[in-house]
């Protein structure tokens, strides 16, 4: 079958300006243009602008695809404060993405943070981790990954707006860093979305090389890291990618993006009960932090079907805060959103791939204890480095 033809979005409007001009328009066509795609408008394809020659519109909806993402379903919890949507692909491919209101306070205005995906699936196999369990099966385009935020503005209500963005969806960004570039550089424009940097987190496994190359371009958005352990013999299990770059060498590229552009590094946790809680582990993270322009926010665990883990306990999470805080690192609790859908990282899209037969799983689960026990016990895995993190 033939390439479908390439989004729209994924368009720059000096692109788009090109295109026009090529056909004797004149250059405000490609902002009528833009204008419309990021206005949260009902329209499903250019030939429903009536600013558009006919003829001009048919020529763009046989070039582009208006939008790259089809809402199969969408998904409402925490009282309609959180909404996941499932995202069908030309190709087949399920991706998510997942709004979060979070209403006016006496001292802070409402805000509307959208995470979104980066590939579709995920190579690095973090095991609590539902999008880790379908494995990688592609690099979303850049207009994939914009057509989420479309596809946000226009479910939000009247005098809604989006206020950050957060690469926390399927995927590791950093293993597709050309397309997630391009898609933040879209965000910021003024034409496009016109959210400032210091909107937008990009969360990341801990691809070093990636790290070094924003580093070298400058602050272009929060970098968040998943680092989930201080210790390289858990780290192995809890995020297989560590095997290729251990802490150590994390925190190292982290420390030095943080003086670099002199922006704050987010450290994120997810608290798994009685596997990274312990006072020793939150020794060796404020160990591997003190000192870092660092924020490390923990995160219970969301239950995920074929793991045997569960989130810590709320008096375990504060235990663990303390000591971080006491080591002088801030240190912050997060809510679990949107628990009853599932809205962690790809769990409606592994529902929908189907689950996996029930001896797969008990094998599954048997591994991963008797991984976490040998981690516990301080021996580093000697499992490979999972294919395909090779930044
Ligand atoms: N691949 C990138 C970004 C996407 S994952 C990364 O790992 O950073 C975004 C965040 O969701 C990560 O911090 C990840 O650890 C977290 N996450 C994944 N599964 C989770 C679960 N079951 N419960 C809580 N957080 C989870
Ligand atoms: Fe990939 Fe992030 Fe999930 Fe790990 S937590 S499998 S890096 S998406």
């Amino acid at each position: 079958m033939a390439d479908p033809p390439p989004g729209l979005s994924g368009l720059s409007t000096a692109e788009l300006t090109t295109w026009f001009e090529a056909r004797g328009e004149p250059a405000y066509r490609a902002r009528q243009v833009v204008t419309a795609l990021w206005s949260g408008g009902t329209s499903t394809h250019a030939g429903d602008l009536t600013t558009l020659p006919r003829p001009l519109a048919a020529a763009l909806d046989e070039a582009f695809r208006w939008t790259t993402v089809a809402d199969e379903a969408v998904i409402a919890s925490d009282g309609g404060q959180t909404e996941k949507t499932l995202h069908r692909l030309s190709d087949g491919a399920a991706i998510e993405s997942v709004l979060m209101r979070y209403p006016a306070t006496s001292g802070r205005r409402a805000r509307h943070t959208l995470c979104i995906s980066s590939q579709a699936g995920c190579a690095v196999g973090c095991p609590f981790c539902a999008t880790g369990e379908l494995g990688f099966e592609r690099d979303l385009t850049t207009a994939e990954i914009l057509d989420q935020v479309r596809s946000a503005i226009g479910r939000l209500h009247p005098g809604e707006r989006l206020t950050n963005i957060v690469f926390m969806g399927m995927g590791e960004p950093l293993l597709n860093l050309d397309r997630v570039l391009e898609s933040v550089a879209a965000l910021n424009d003024s034409d496009r979305l016109g959210l400032g940097a210091r909107h937008i987190t990009v969360s990341t496994s801990g691809v070093v090389p990636g790290i070094r190359r924003l580093t070298a371009l400058g602050p272009q958005f929060t970098l968040a890291i998943s680092i989930h352990a201080g210790r390289d013999a858990l780290r192995d299990v809890l995020v297989p990618l560590n095997r290729r770059w251990p802490v150590a060498e994390v925190a190292a590229a982290a420390r030095d993006h943080a003086r670099k552009t002199g922006r704050r590094v987010s450290y994120e946790v997810t608290m798994i009960g009685g596997v990274n809680d312990t006072d020793a582990d939150a020794d060796a993270l404020a160990n591997l932090l003190r000192g870092d322009l660092a924020h490390v926010n923990l995160i219970p665990m969301n239950p995920v079907a074929h793991t045997p883990w569960n989130a810590s306990p709320m008096p375990v999470i504060e235990r663990f805060a303390s000591r971080i805080r006491a080591a002088g690192i801030p240190v912050t609790i997060r809510r679990n959103r949107g628990v009853e859908i599932g809205a962690a990282c790809g769990q409606l899209a592994a529902e929908r791939a189907g689950a996996p037969a029930a001896p797969a799983v008990a094998w599954r689960r048997q591994r991963l204890e008797a991984a976490s026990a040998r981690a516990l016990r301080g021996e580093r895995s000697d499992e490979p480095v999972p294919v395909g993190v090779e930044a």
